[in-house]
């Protein structure tokens, strides 16, 4: 049978990227096999869910490449699982109470016991009604064994599951069975979703069984994602979203190859990987079941080397959108496409992350250069007034290519007896306004002489 597999996010927040690797591995397990792959919104919490966060999980996957065959959104399936319920009740396997929480807390800490329900309703014969809850009732006796391709057969004993509430007073489902639901009439055969659900997934089981499903899906839980602390991946703490990531200006195609490399890695230690790559030896048995640490160096490590392994004209298309608004800080009429293709290649060797271009070129399309004033004060030392009236002088008249630019410093430079390294400074922040940057001759002989030396000759009269 081919697989179904299926991610399943609840709108709560931007895409973690933890979500991103999930869906990977699923979009993976179904694509290898001509099975299909389901995006399905698990959105039944209405009071933590919001529009722009499922607009958010489209684009996402669709900036990262992960295109699904079917769409479902749980907020349109209500009729489904108030059948499910009503099934459950009528075969004497879910019952209704009306306990508060406090009632409940207050319960466990006189009997001393663990947190939880301790199911005090379920033989008072509570009909529906207002404040009432709907509660699954697993059996005291046994235990559920979940196999797992990752973590083999944890077993779980009966005695320590509570009775989880399936339907809220309000009237709404419980996410552990819409969950089941979905994936017995979507016909799910493989569970790969993040560890955080293991120890649900012994309720999913008895659920599924309850509900006459027949076989179970095959189950993969994937660990989790740590930071350099060995700390879970926090949305509050980590950079996690994966639209910060697309905004700074990393590759699609990085991302999800990096993403592949969290808990899995190819039969041959081979690192970067293409999507065919990942088709042809991914498999969902091989992920570890250790957390998985989340690099960000070694991201912006493989970030920088796909983009120089571009094409000069595939890197210009790519740069494309960071050299408008909002991310340019220059008027739009300003923009020479010809001057940028010029530094194009300089830029290319040296940014880890798109984001990074527009800072090394504005000063070409900025009216006046963007200097600051930490590296103002840094350049521009006591010799900084005679270096620019010798360069400004030299640059008259020098032919305007990057070999006589430099000749003609290095001339000024020793006139003052300063290295070439020195002498440079100043002129790099009079005219780029910064103290790094491409190349800085091949950057005055695409400014063009005008330019450059109306900012030499503005920065020599601040001085
Ligand atoms: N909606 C759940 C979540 O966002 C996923 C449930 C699942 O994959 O089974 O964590």
């Amino acid at each position: 049978m081919a697989p179904r597999t299926r991610f399943a996010p609840s709108p709560t927040g931007f895409l973690h990227v933890g979500g991103v690797r999930t869906a990977l591995y699923n979009w993976l397990v179904a694509r290898q096999a001509q099975g299909a792959f389901i995006l399905r919104i698990e959105d039944t919490d209405a009071a933590r869910n919001r529009e722009e966060w499922v607009e958010g999980i489209f684009d996402s996957m669709r900036w990262i490449g992960l295109d699904w065959d079917e769409l479902y959104r749980q907020s349109e399936r209500g009729a489904l699982y108030v059948d499910a319920a009503a099934k459950l009740e009528a075969s004497g396997l879910a019952y209704w109470c009306d306990c508060a929480r406090e009632a409940v807390d207050a319960r466990a800490a006189a009997r001393k016991g663990p947190p939880g329900y301790d199911g005090f309703c379920r033989e008072r014969g509570l009909g529906p009604g207002e404040g009432r809850a709907l509660r699954f009732r697993p059996p005291d006796e046994g235990a559920t064994i979940v196999p797992d391709v990752i973590r083999g057969a944890p077993s779980f004993d009966h005695a320590t599951l509570d009775d989880p509430v399936i339907v809220r007073s309000s009237g709404d489902p419980m996410f552990v069975l819409a969950n089941v639901v979905d994936d017995l009439d979507m016909r799910i055969t493989h569970v790969i979703r993040g560890e955080e659900h293991l120890p649900t997934t012994p309720k999913y089981l008895l659920l599924w069984d309850a509900l006459g499903g027949g076989e179970h899906p095959t189950f993969a839980h994937v660990p989790v994602l740590v930071n350099e602390k060995r700390q879970k991946l926090s949305k509050r703490r980590d950079p996690v979203a994966l639209e910060q990531y697309r905004d700074e200006g990393y590759l699609p195609e990085v991302m999800l190859n990096y993403l592949a490399l969290l808990g899995w890695s190819s039969p041959d230690g081979e690192e970067k990987l293409t999507v065919e790559d990942m088709l042809a030896n991914f498999r969902i048995e091989d992920v570890g079941n250790s957390p998985a640490f989340f690099d960000v160096a070694k991201l912006r490590a493989f970030n920088g080397d796909a983009i120089r392994a571009l094409s000069s004209d595939e890197f210009i298309a790519r740069a494309a959108p960071w050299l408008e608004a909002p991310h340019a800080p220059w008027e739009p009429e300003a923009f020479d496409a010809v001057a940028f293709a010029r530094l194009a290649p300089l830029v290319q060797e040296r940014v880890f992350r798109l984001a990074e271009v527009t800072a090394m070129v504005d000063f070409v399309f900025l009216e006046e250069a963007p200097v600051d004033e930490g590296s103002w004060i840094k350049a521009m030392k006591p010799h900084a007034s005679a270096l620019l009236d010798a360069v400004i002088a030299a640059y008259e008249i020098c032919p305007w290519e990057a070999e006589h630019l430099k000749a003609a410093l290095i001339e000024a430079g020793e006139g003052l007896e300063l290295k070439l390294k020195v002498a440079q400074a100043p002129v790099r922040v009079a005219v780029t306004g910064r103290t790094v940057g491409p190349p800085l001759f091949e950057s005055l002989e695409v400014m063009g002489r005008e330019g450059v030396l109306t900012r030499l000759r503005d920065a020599r009269g601040r001085l």
